[in-house]
């Protein structure tokens, strides 16, 4: 069975050329940033950092450019990013080389008196911008009238916006990550009947079916463009996942071919996915994990251990470098990074860090009180139900 992703609910925009009001996506950047052809970058912002001293920290995650990573106090996903920033009281400033969500969520999890950095406000994530607030509170309009929503339990996962947290914090629900969803769902199937998982419909699905049992017939995808979400008040009644139209453009983009054609060229290689992918693209994989599960089986495999990998190219590409005796191919023959994440490039970081040395917070990401309160019960409920280690995107 083959399940498409559904696309975005509008088109991208030129990333850093315009803006979308309440959305992950792209805003415009009011830098005057340094050439990318100065070769100076390097020494420049190794003098910035100096400069700033304990007043900083600067967090990486796995899919940033090596030309970044590099000035990263410390690497990590999501949530791993997010618990390294709560734990630095500290730093004044918290720069943080990913995207908006995950700034937002840094933000969060701070201390009120600590400013979040985003190098480029166009660094947003195109799945998280496929659950808009408007359209989630009309769904939930849609369950009253169908007389379930006093038996769904909303999970939204991290890679989802502040707002959409908080909304999930109002209803009851929780924050997950693409290592505890398991953990999460089960919990949400102890407090209500149905669970309504976004924005990433193959990680609610990929859940449901192969960790929690439940068949694909038990899970309907409410689309948001079509009206009541393309599905009936009995369709809506008789599931037990509702899953939003969401995706990962970077991991929705592996196929089953890409699974068959790897087999082909590479015997007995190991294929190693992001629960992100389809449905059928992590049924055909050896090994499904979160990025830091990647990380770690091909630091542990044995040498010679022949790897093909569905995740984003920055952190694949590294992962061959790193572990030059053990093979590590792309598991789609077509190249593609993360466009957002790779918004984050060296003239960026220089420029936010002499900002800040001229003390002049730029880019700086502040969650309203309201959605902070919110989404911090989230949050908090996905720290209380986390069983081993938590790690997301
Ligand atoms: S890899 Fe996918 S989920 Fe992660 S930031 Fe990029 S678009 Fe968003």
């Amino acid at each position: 069975m083959t399940i498409a992703p559904a696309p975005s609910p509008v088109a991208l925009l030129l990333m850093g050329r315009d803006a979308l009001a309440r959305s992950e996506r792209g805003t415009v950047c009011p830098g005057d940033l340094p050439p990318a052809s100065d070769p100076a970058l390097v020494e420049r912002a190794r003098a910035a950092k100096a400069a700033l001293g304990d007043r900083l920290f600067v967090l990486g995650h796995h899919y940033q450019r090596d030309e970044v990573i590099q000035f990263a106090d410390v690497t990590g996903d999501s949530f791993r990013l997010a618990q390294e920033a709560a734990a630095r009281p500290d730093a004044e400033f918290i720069v943080f080389c990913g995207v908006h969500f995950m700034a937002e969520s840094a933000d969060i999890l701070t201390a009120p008196h600590q400013r979040v950095v985003l190098p480029d406000l166009a660094a947003g994530c195109s799945m998280a911008d496929m659950a808009v607030l408007d359209q989630v509170e009309d769904c939930w309009d849609a369950f009253t009238e169908a007389g379930i929503a006093g038996g769904v339990v909303p999970l939204t996962y991290m890679n989802s916006s502040a707002d959409i947290k908080a909304f999930t914090g109002r209803h009851g629900g929780a924050v997950c990550t693409s290592s505890n969803a398991r953990r999460a769902m089960e919990w949400a199937f102890e407090r209500g009947s149905q669970v309504l998982f976004l924005p990433d419909q193959h990680l609610g699905r990929n859940t449901a079916v192969r960790e929690l049992g439940l068949s694909l017939e038990d899970c309907v995808v409410w689309n948001p463009r079509r009206p009541n979400g393309g599905l009936s008040a009995a369709q809506l009644r008789a599931a037990k996942v509702i899953l939003w139209a969401g995706h990962c453009s970077v991991h929705g983009r592996f196929t089953l071919d890409c699974v068959t054609e790897v087999r082909a060229r590479v015997p007995g290689v190991t294929v190693l996915v992001h629960p992100e992918c389809r449905y059928e693209v992590v049924e055909a994989a050896d090994l499904v994990g979160s990025t830091e599960f990647i990380i770690r089986t091909v630091r542990e495999a044995a040498p010679g251990t022949a790897f093909a990998i569905g995740t984003e190219l920055n952190l694949v590409n590294r992962l061959a470098r790193d572990f030059p005796d053990k093979p590590v191919t792309y598991l789609d023959k077509t190249v593609c990074f993360c466009s957002t994440m790779n918004r984050i490039d060296l003239p960026h970081l220089v420029w936010s860090l002499e900002s800040l040395v001229a003390d002049n917070v730029v880019n700086e990401i502040v969650v309203d009180p309201a959605t902070r309160r919110d989404a911090r019960v989230a949050l908090d409920r996905m720290l209380a139900l986390a069983d081993g280690p938590v790690t997301g995107d």
